[in-house]
Parts: C-alpha cells; structure tokens; sequence
C-alpha cells in the first residue's frame, strides 16, 4: 500500500450481484418443504432457462463443468476418441474430456473475436476427415460473453457430422445474429457459478432440442436409477442434479439479466471512453452483428507502445486493493495438457501474454469504476 493511502475494500473482478427478489423464492421453498435436488423451482427455471435461449429442452445440474461432462457422454465420447476444443478458455471446458479418457485436441484463437478460429477448425476436421478419425464431438466457447463464430462453427460441424457443444458458460444474455447464446449447437451449456453474470451460488444448464437427450441427462444426473421398485442400475450414474433452494436464487437472478447486461457492457463502455485512446491499449473486439454481453472487460496492452506491461498495470492495482487477472491461459499451454495435439497457437499465446481482465461486476460503483481508470491511466507515460 502506497504511504498515506487508506485501504479501501477489496474490489473483485466479478462478484455475486443479488437483487432482492432471492429471499422470497427461496423463502416459498422453505414453506413447501422443497430442500432437495428437485421441486416446483427447478422445473420452473428449466422452462425459463430454455424459453431464454431459445432451446426446447433444459437440465440444471450442480456445475456447468457437471453439464459439459454430461453433453461429452451423450455424444458418445469413450476413451480413446478426440474431442476438439478451443485452447483460450477455462479449464472447466476441458477437463471433462479427460475425465471421460479421451484426448483434447486444442484449436488457437481468431483475433477478432478471441473465440474458436472457424477456418482452423474446418482445416482440422478436413485433414481429419481424411485421416478416417474424426473427433467425437467439438466444444466452442464464447469467451467473457463473446460469441464465437457460432453460424459458421455449427456448419463446419454439421458438414463432417460431428455434434457441437457451446459453452456459454460467460455468455448468457448475448447474442449471434439475434440469436441467443446457448441455442447453438447440438448441446449448450451454462454456469451460474458466483463470479458468473448470474449466479444460483454454483449451478449449471445443459441445453437442447433434443428431448430423449435431456431425459437421459436427468437420469444419469440422478444416479441413473432404472424404474423399479427397489435400486435397479444398468449404468453408472452421477450424482448432478441442482437443489431447488439454489433454483430459487437462479429464478429471481433471470429476472435481471437485462439489468446485469447493460450494468455490464456500461462498465466496457466507460472503460473503452476513459482508456480507449490510449496507445498500445486495444478493448476486447465485439464481432459484426453479435452482441456480448461484456461479462468481463479485457484488454490487450503492447508493452512496447503502452509503456509497461501487463503485469505492472496488474501488480499497480493488486496495490490499491484492486483485483485484476490475465486472460486466460490456453490449455495448450497449461502443463496438465502438454502432451495434447495444438492447431496454430500464436493467437492465444499473444492474447495470454498481452491481456488483462478489469473488474467488471454489475455491483461496481462508478467511483470504484473511476479508481480503476485512475490507476491504469498513471501506468502510461503519455496519458
Ligand atoms: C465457469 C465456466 C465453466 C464451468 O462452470 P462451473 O459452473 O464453474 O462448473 C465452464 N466453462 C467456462 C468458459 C467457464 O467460464
């Protein structure tokens, strides 16, 4: 801490923002007694979550890494197969692929939107086509709400018929082309972890058209107990299913999501109005025709042109109380996946080493808001 600096409360990249309406829900589960993985809630906000997303058929379920590990079974993945995944994400997205005993093969980044490279992926899944080993499934992400190419990724897919998952985990209430996040793909997923831009304290979605799918989500979420009177099991089941009181929460969350977007693309507003002139400092793009819902906003800073690094900015506001992250690090990169296969990687390789997420709850304050503009701006010699 800076001498004669008092020290302010920590300010967090994304806390959980609650908004009043959670009490009552939760209070109405109490009432009727429904303390358990299912009730009136969960079947409610399975309607609400899928009417959201334009899907016919949701599943909640304790995690959206529990919905990811879900979707991968019901394409088919068995140990052995590949399953192609963006490389620039969190590892939720990929771990679940190893814990099925299949190999992530990672796919670099496109510049404009940080997402899964639609045209590496056609490459791979044609070499793959003719090697007579196509992956089992492919995860796309739409990172810090950014959607990824989502049109093109589904027809890369659909042309090898190979099934897509998006992971909307960071994306709920942004859209591709007016269509929403979560409605792309053979299966989507979603988070209501507590950094998340709703959160049920720790929860997830998987999403689909596919009704027979959903219904075999719920049973191998449920211990995959056969109909019978007694525990019958032909199969190996999870224990994954969402509790109605964390329903609840998500139920009263979904009714301010409009809110939480616009709180949050504000802050990437003022953020971009406040930093945006400043050279070596480039925002997070927003490709044509989507709309992100700017769950964090990121930037790059060229060192070179900026004046110093990323991580000075980051350490220069970890010292004022403030918390800040890198980008992620891709999966190529992180030393649990060295032995898997990369196509291309200088993207998020670069993307790693020049970006920096800023806090960005919708509970922020503008003042909080202009600390952060005050402390990134004294980094850069020519502000
Ligand atoms: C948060 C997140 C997940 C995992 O969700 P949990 O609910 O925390 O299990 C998966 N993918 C991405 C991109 C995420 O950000």
């Amino acid at each position: 801490m800076p001498n004669g600096v008092t020290m302010q409360p920590r300010l967090y990249l994304s806390s959980p923002h609650m908004s009043g309406g959670e009490l009552p829900l939760i209070h109405e589960a109490f009432a009727e007694n429904w303390i358990a993985p299912l009730g009136p809630h969960v079947d409610a906000f399975e309607a609400e979550l899928a009417a959201q997303t334009a899907r016919e058929h949701c599943a909640l379920l304790s995690s959206g890494t529990a919905a990811l590990h879900l979707a991968l079974i019901l394409c088919g993945v068995a140990p052995g197969d590949e399953v192609y995944c963006a490389s620039l994400t969190f590892a939720a997205t990929a771990n679940p692929i190893a814990y099925l005993g299949a190999t992530p093969v990672f796919i670099d980044s496109e510049a404009t939107t940080w997402n899964l490279d639609p045209d590496l992926l056609d490459e791979a899944l044609a070499a793959a086509a003719r090697r007579g080993k196509l992956p089992k499934a492919v995860i796309a992400v739409d990172l810090y709400g950014q959607p990824a190419q989502l049109e093109r990724i589904v027809d890369c897919c659909r042309a090898h018929g190979v099934p897509l998952i998006e992971d909307a985990a960071e994306a709920l209430g942004a859209s591709s082309a007016g269509r929403p996040c979560g409605s792309f793909g053979d299966f989507s997923i979603l988070s209501f972890n507590g950094n998340k831009i709703i959160t049920t304290s720790g929860g997830g979605a998987l999403l689909s058209n596919d009704g027979e799918a959903i219904a075999k989500a719920r049973f191998l979420a449920t211990q995959a107990r056969d109909p019978a009177p007694h525990y019958e099991h032909s199969q190996i089941g999870y224990n994954y299913r969402m509790s109605n009181v964390c329903a609840a929460i998500g139920r009263a969350q979904l009714r301010v999501l409009g809110d939480r977007v616009a709180a949050r693309r504000a802050n990437f507003d003022a953020y971009r109005l406040a930093l945006g002139e400043l050279p070596g400092l480039d925002f997070m793009p927003q490709a044509e025709g989507t709309f992100s819902n700017r769950w964090l906003t990121c930037l790059t800073l060229d060192p070179t042109r900026f004046g110093c690094d990323r991580e000075a900015v980051r350490l220069a506001l970890g010292d004022h109380n403030i918390e800040a992250r890198p980008v992620w690090k891709p999966m190529h990169l992180q030393p649990v996946f060295r032995e898997a296969r990369m196509v291309g990687g200088e993207v998020s390789e670069r993307l790693f080493a020049l970006g920096l997420c800023l806090p960005s709850g919708s509970n922020m304050s503008a003042a909080d808001r202009d600390r952060v503009i005050a402390i990134v701006r004294r980094m850069s010699p020519s502000a």
